[in-house]
């Protein structure tokens, strides 16, 4: 086939960020290749990244801006002046009469641009006048952000994915790469090929553990005690890298004193992982001459997520396995842009590269840029805005590119925020469940269509180039957030999104060399200096913390939230598959859907035989907050007493499974860990309401 036009660009889909070639024809984008010299992919997609593009060419995609004139009414077309205006109206009057800036917040999407996030968050807050911006990190990874400037300084990898192929040995807790991020899966399945000892940590025996030399199935919301029992055994067997701990560290007496309580056998009582196992997986990690840890939301979606991402900082820095080729730690950044969106200051509390809010120099040289004052308080968080929705203080939301209404937990409490507001602006590419909600929808552009950047999982900054145009009347979200914001009173000086870029760098310390110009084909790992040099490892010399050293956190095992009961026997574990992405609204709109078309619940036979469940029935699953239906799998790759499925598809509604549980330091929701009652469908039928009704 001719081509009218190839563009080198990043993939839309997940935090590896590997750079494909996309062919249009006619305007439209009709195949995809991988780009040969990708930094992150070597050449490699997966069916995701390569296959699933038909999306952007759907029927159904939003063509135009859509207002509803009365709540419970119909959205009608409308044409851009009239939604624009309907927006301005509404957040003026809101803004100056009816609650303050205060009472409107904004949210951004970790699967947008960095310069488009950047829009929003200075749209929030220079034009509305308020700190209410956060984005959909904040349910996946945020803990992982907080832990790691906690312990290390800077909120990203401490390397890159080619640690991979230099480290002799591997951990990774709580992440399943060859579905959530199947390039890096690859890459270490071909690692351990040629000799990497993977050990790997999960309640559900994933496709790597077939790759390990040790796989470690602890129960659900014991992680902590996992990484402590590691510590301990390092620390017993005479594993510490004594001189770069002192050297580099601070802290160790009072996580010296701690680590006594989780002894392999305390491990074993409290996560059911045999000592044995551990304390091999402990030898492996400890003498390998390098040996990097990888974690996904296994780790993170927790009650305490984010103090077990500082214990997996704790291991590493005890072993001297930070800062130097093949000891990394790699956080699995589940969507494109995760890093990204946060980098940007899309956060309640800083500003871009995690600038304080409240650092009264910070604020002043934001002030001075964009020509306003503001706050030092910081705003608010997602499940901050729906409480204060139900509250009634909160009265109108900008949500760009999230479907809440699907994939935040607590669904009920979601809906009943959204119908509670008095105004609600979506911006999207297609209807979905949380436009059902709103006043006005505006028509935007998928990653195929749009200019800018995305920051992968080891934080590279890569370009994104348009090769196709948003159809019908659809604008560029970089085009629509800067229209509205000057409706708003606040023009921002930018024509593009590289424009965008450079008033990143003049404001952000870590990001002052940074320009399209200079991210070319293989873009930049932040921290990047004035003379456009970058970072593929951090801390080789010292932590970015006041005195330079890192933080060991003396942080003891606590219970999850949620922990199975009479009523409640066994644990729910979510997670993704290969096929899908997310709430599946691109997706599903492709052939993926033909590999993939519905979703299961996955169960070891033991628990099928005693609930009378064969392979294929569909059953009822219910939790405290709601009930659904779904067919069963009967498998071992699933511990006894634990249950599994993803949440790619909005008729099974699996988040209405899920409570107000969330990590104590960032409000993370708790998805990992769910007490919940499994069924034939008939009996609990009988008791409950019909499906997606939540008790
Ligand atoms: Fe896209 Fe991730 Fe697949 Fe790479 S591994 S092609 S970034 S979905």
């Amino acid at each position: 086939m001719r081509f009218d036009q190839t563009v080198t660009t990043t993939c839309g889909y997940c935090g590896v960020g590997c750079r494909l070639e996309a062919h249009a024809v006619d305007g439209r984008v009709v195949s995809i290749s991988p780009a040969l010299d990708g930094p992150a992919n070597h050449g490699h997609t997966c069916l995701k990244g390569r296959f699933a593009h038909g999306f952007s060419r759907k029927r159904d995609r939003l063509r135009t801006p859509l207002i509803r004139d009365a709540r419970g009414g119909e959205l009608r077309p409308a044409t851009w002046e009239e939604a624009i205006e309907r927006i301005v109206s509404e957040l003026t009057r809101i803004r100056d009469r009816d609650g303050g800036p205060d009472a409107i917040a904004g949210l951004a999407s970790s699967r947008a641009t960095n310069e488009d996030c950047y829009v929003l968050q200075r749209l929030m807050r220079a034009a509305i006048g308020t700190h209410n911006i956060d984005n959909c990190s904040r349910v996946c990874h945020s803990p992982t952000s907080w832990a790691l400037r906690q312990s290390l300084g800077l909120s990203g990898a401490t390397g890159s994915f080619d640690d991979i192929d230099a480290a002799g040995a591997a951990i990774i807790i709580g992440a399943n790469p060859t579905e959530g991020h199947p390039v890096a899966g690859a890459r270490i399945k071909q690692a351990t090929l040629r000799g990497l000892k993977l050990v790997t940590i999960d309640p559900r025996r994933i496709e790597l553990s077939d790759y390990a030399v040790a796989h470690l199935s602890p129960r659900p919301g014991s992680n902590a005690a996992v990484m402590l029992g590691l510590a301990h055994v390092v620390a017993r067997d005479g594993l510490i890298d004594r001189e770069y701990l002192d050297a580099r560290t601070e802290g160790w007496d009072a996580v010296e004193d701690l680590l006594g309580d989780y002894t392999p056998g305390d491990v074993q009582r409290i996560s059911a992982v045999p000592a044995a196992d551990l304390e091999r997986a402990a030898h492996i990690y400890a003498e390998a001459g390098e040996a990097s840890i990888l974690w996904g939301l296994g780790v993170t979606e927790h009650k305490y997520g984010s103090e077990v991402v500082r214990l997996i900082c704790n291991l590493a820095l005890m072993c001297g396995k930070v800062g130097r080729p093949g000891s990394a730690l790699l956080p699995l950044r589940g969507q494109n842009n995760v890093q990204g969106s946060s980098d940007m200051g899309a956060l309640p509390d800083t500003f871009t590269g995690y600038q304080s809010v409240a650092d009264e120099d910070v604020a002043r040289r934001f002030e001075a840029r964009w020509g306003v004052s503001m706050k030092r308080e910081r705003g608010m968080k997602i499940p901050e805005m729906f409480d204060a929705a139900v509250a009634g203080d909160l009265k109108a939301m900008y949500i760009f590119g999230e479907d809440v209404a699907q994939t935040d937990p607590n669904t009920t409490h979601v809906i009943a925020a959204l119908e509670a507001l008095e105004f609600l602006v979506v911006q999207d590419i297609f209807e979905n469940e949380t436009t059902r909600y709103a006043d006005v929808v505006l028509p935007a552009s998928s990653f195929l269509e749009k200019s800018g950047s995305f920051t992968n999982a080891e934080r590279r900054i890569q370009l994104v180039a348009a090769a196709a145009d948003p159809p019908g009347e659809a604008r560029t979200d970089f085009d629509i957030l800067v229209a509205v914001s000057a409706a708003l009173g606040h023009a921002m000086p930018f024509a593009s999104p590289a424009d965008v870029m450079d008033e990143v760098a003049a404001l952000t310390p870590d990001w002052a060399g940074v320009s399209h110009e200079r991210l070319g084909r293989a873009g930049l790992q932040w921290p990047v200096a004035a003379d456009g040099t970058d970072s593929p490892i951090l801390y080789r010399d010292r932590f970015e913390l006041p005195t330079g050293r890192a933080r060991l956190a003396a942080l003891p095992y606590k219970p999850p939230g949620s922990e199975a009961s009479d009523e409640f026997p066994l644990v729910l574990v979510t997670g993704r598959r290969l096929e899908h992405y997310n709430a599946g609204t691109m997706t599903r709109r492709t052939g993926n859907l033909d590999l993939l078309p519905s979703d299961w619940l996955e169960i070891h036979p033991d628990d099928a035989a005693r609930l009378w469940v064969a392979d294929g029935d569909l059953v009822s699953v219910r939790s405290p907050h709601g009930r659904i239906e779904l067919p069963a799998r009967v498998t071992e790759r699933i511990e006894p007493g634990h249950v599994f499925t993803a949440f790619h598809f909005p008729e099974i509604r699996t988040n209405l499974l899920i409570g107000s549980s969330a990590d104590v330091n960032t409000s993370c929701p708790e998805y990992k860990v769910v007490a919940v009652d499994v069924r034939p469908v008939a009996e609990h039928a009988s008791r409950t309401p019909a499906i997606a009704s939540a008790t």
